[in-house]
């Protein structure tokens, strides 16, 4: 799979094979690998295996799960290690984990000597269909989520789909979220696949999560490739369900009560809906979304969340999303399953009495 200007690998077993698919990234007999305890734990010693059969052993930067690494303290703490282990520009630092490590990494392979290289071996089923494809990297901060960070593509993605074997279900619904975002977004035609075998990849069935993967890398690398730095629009159409959802993960304080996919889940379910209360979809296309996203095991419904709160006060949080832009938020609506376009007319006070009613 070509992204851009790099490759991205797919594959059940994968990372056995990891020395001789990196070797041309590696030039010294030892490599700097950053892990969770999570993915260390299930699968460093996989990676290390493979490593040690071209000759290279491996030093590992190993943090607490959870969003909370992808922090200036975390940042800090790794830049300080990869210079005391003298990391140069021409090194590859390995990611292994979901999309938190390979955010930090990248970003810290970003800046670490004005930007060294590194590799992705994204271990969720979110990091392998979107956050390990695209070059943004980032960490967070008080002021809210990713707001600094970097542009920087890795060498190399290796996406091994056994390493899913090991991944919470939870965490493999709200991945799938995803993947059936490139379906709504742009391709009626995956749309209808993942209707007929969405149970099979969340279920882990290795044919149909391999297909899904690589269908999604495809589609994002696509759209990446259009519009690499979120310039001319192209790249947005990404965020959909993202602006609706992310006022759920705000109201929710950013908690295990919605995960980031599942709220992007019910976001796409608002999207839809709003796109036909809008009359630019059919009320039946917003059923059908709504429908795929429940059979996921996803929350389709607002009411399931249970909120205290009013549409207005959703509104409000997404007047405070990064993606304002002079004042006008441009949400990402539908014409039709597979066809979503950028939408600068929309009025606030209308999607909170839209909101009002959905509570
Ligand atoms: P994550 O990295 O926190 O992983 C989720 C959980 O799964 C963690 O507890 C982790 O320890 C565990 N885990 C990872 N691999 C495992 C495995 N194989 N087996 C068992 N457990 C495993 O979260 P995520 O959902 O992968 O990524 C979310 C992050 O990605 C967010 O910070 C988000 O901002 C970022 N993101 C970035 C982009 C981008 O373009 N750069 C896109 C989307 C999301
Ligand atoms: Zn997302």
């Amino acid at each position: 799979l070509a992204g851009r200007g790099y490759d991205v690998q797919v594959g059940a077993d994968l990372l056995e094979q990891a020395g001789t698919l990196a070797r041309d990234f590696i030039r010294k007999d030892c490599v700097a690998a950053v892990a969770d305890r999570n993915s260390h734990r299930h699968h460093g010693a996989r990676l290390q295996a493979a490593l040690a059969e071209i000759g290279v052993s491996v030093e590992w930067f190993i943090t607490d799960p959870g969003e909370g690494a992808k922090s200036w303290d975390v940042l800090a703490k790794l830049a300080d290690w990869l210079l005391e282990r003298g990391v140069e520009r021409g090194d590859h630092i390995f990611a292994l984990g979901g999309g938190v490590i390979g955010d930090l990494t990248g970003f810290a392979a970003a800046v670490l000597k004005r930007g060294c290289g590194f590799v992705q071996v994204p271990t969720t089923l979110l990091a392998q269909v979107d956050s390990s494809v695209g070059g943004k990297t980032a960490i967070n901060t008080s002021a809210g989520k990713n707001l600094v960070g970097a542009f920087h593509q890795p060498a190399l993605v290796i996406a091994d789909t056994a390493t899913l074997g090991t991944l919470p279900p939870r965490e493999m619904g709200a991945g799938y979220a995803e993947v059936i975002k490139y379906g709504i977004l742009g391709d009626a035609a995956f749309f209808d696949w993942c209707e007929a075998n969405g149970a099979k990849v969340t279920g882990r069935d290795p044919a149909a999560l391999e297909y899904a993967v690589t269908k999604s890398v495809e589609a994002k690398a696509r759209i990446v490739a259009e519009d690499e730095r979120e310039t001319s629009g192209t790249r947005a159409l990404l965020n959909l369900g993202h602006t609706f959802g992310h006022a759920l993960e705000a109201e929710t304080g950013f908690s295990d009560r919605l995960l980031h996919g599942e709220g992007v889940a019910l976001g796409m379910v608002l999207a839809a809906r709003y796109s036909a209360r809008r009359g630019y979809l059919s009320a039946a296309d917003a059923g059908r979304v709504a429908r795929a996203i429940a059979a996921a095991g996803l929350p389709s419904e607002i009411a399931s969340l249970q909120l205290r709160c009013t549409g207005a006060d959703l509104a409000a949080h997404m007047a405070h999303d990064k993606k304002m832009d002079a004042g006008t938020l441009p949400f990402i609506l539908l014409r039709d399953i597979g066809e979503a376009f950028l939408d600068r007319s929309v009025e606030m006070s209308d999607v909170a009495d839209f909101l009002t009613q959905e509570l």
